[in-house]
């Protein structure tokens, strides 16, 4: 039975990409984020290669608890908080570590009633981004509220995100680091600030903890830099194969809507990966991958299995050939987002179950 499509995720890579972060920020701990099945990877084997970290964080208390269901004894902190009582049971039972960013929560986490102390929250402080966070008034009420109920909560610190990091030089990263970094130096709390890109460009952020997502898995959060550049490895490679070949004369539609027309005799090839599996369907007439080393052009519309690839450069193409989709030098997933009109974020995120990962050097 054909395995393809596939992607190939290199667990080595994965381990270089977390030498990277302690290299760029070497005074401070390291939450790795694998929210969102570890960006596509597979949170399971992706938290197992990764635990040389200080803590995982995810989004939510489904994906804590499914870490701590398969074993995974570490910190882990849930971005978005918890909100009623049965979730901060939840949170206590599990010792696990929730942000505060609304005051209800915490008026409902002194309500639950929690059979033991947490060990530890964050407290989100609104800095500029204006999603998740508590103005800094509020945030300093909490505190005090906090400094008296050592029963409820044993050890809190502040934590913030950036709005812009992946622009370098925006004038705004500096704006939302002041307003962290007065009340930092007030409370003397720790503080966990810096996402992958001010890792990168933002040393004065590092401070306690780092938490980096996106260069874990290899990809560059930077328009203009690529994850060589930045000295990561990819870690995942989409694979497919082509699965049909057809000789077409001029003036041959390709595809749903017949968005491409041959203009000359040329040979179609047809590769097993559409958007079922998370292949965006942007990259319409736009994409490109890569087969025996050549890159080849996608020609009209991305299907929900198969895309269509002019293979009038690569006349060595055989059926069956393997074919990079990304992951790949001159095919890398940023490139390729850019393409679609996305970002590698999303395209990673997008695989679908229906693409099975195979995990080497774990
Ligand atoms: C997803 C996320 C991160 C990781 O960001 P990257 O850009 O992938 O490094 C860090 N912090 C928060 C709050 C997040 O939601």
């Amino acid at each position: 039975m054909s395995r393809y499509p596939f992607a190939r995720i290199d667990l080595a890579a994965l381990k270089h990409n977390l030498q990277q972060v302690r290299q760029y920020a070497p005074d401070s701990k390291v939450m790795s984020v694998i929210k969102a099945d570890a960006y596509g990877h597979g949170f399971i084997k992706i938290a197992k290669a990764l635990n040389q970290s200080d803590a995982f964080a995810v989004a939510r208390l489904s994906e804590a608890l499914a870490l701590r269901q398969n074993g995974f004894q570490q910190p882990i902190t849930i971005f978005e908080g918890v909100s009623s009582t049965e979730e901060w049971h939840l949170v206590s039972d599990y010792g696990l570590t929730a942000v505060l960013h609304q005051q209800q929560h915490l008026d409902s986490l002194i309500n639950a009633g929690i059979n033991r102390p947490l060990p530890a929250i964050w407290l989100m402080l609104e800095t500029g981004m204006h999603r998740l966070g508590l103005p800094e008034p509020a945030i300093q009420q909490i505190i005090h509220q906090l400094e008296k109920r050592k029963d409820l909560v044993e050890q809190y610190g502040l934590m913030s995100h950036f709005a812009n990091s992946d622009l370098l030089d925006d004038l705004r990263n500096q704006q939302q680091l002041a307003i962290m970094h007065k009340l930092a130096e007030s409370t003397g709390l720790p503080v966990c600030m810096a996402n992958s890109a001010a890792i990168i460009s933002l040393p004065e952020s590092h401070y306690d903890w780092v938490r980096p997502g996106l260069m874990l898995y290899g990809a560059s959060p930077f328009a203009d830099k690529s994850g060589a550049d930045l000295r990561l490895k990819p870690v995942m490679q989409l694979v497919s194969k082509l699965i049909a070949t057809q000789q077409l004369k001029p003036g041959d539609q390709v595809g749903y809507g017949g968005q491409w027309t041959a203009d000359k005799p040329m040979r179609m090839g047809v590769v097993s990966i559409g958007y079922g599996d998370g292949y965006s369907r942007h990259l319409s007439n736009a994409g490109t991958v890569m087969i025996r080393g050549q890159y080849t052009p996608i020609i009209g519309r991305v299907s929900m299995d198969t895309i269509c690839i002019n293979l009038n450069d690569c006349p060595q193409a055989q059926l069956d050939d393997e074919v990079i989709i990304w992951g790949a030098d001159g095919v890398t997933v940023e490139w390729l987002a850019e393409k679609a009109g996305t970002i590698p974020y999303e395209l990673l995120t997008c695989v679908t179950p229906r693409v099975q990962r195979e995990y080497l050097n774990g």
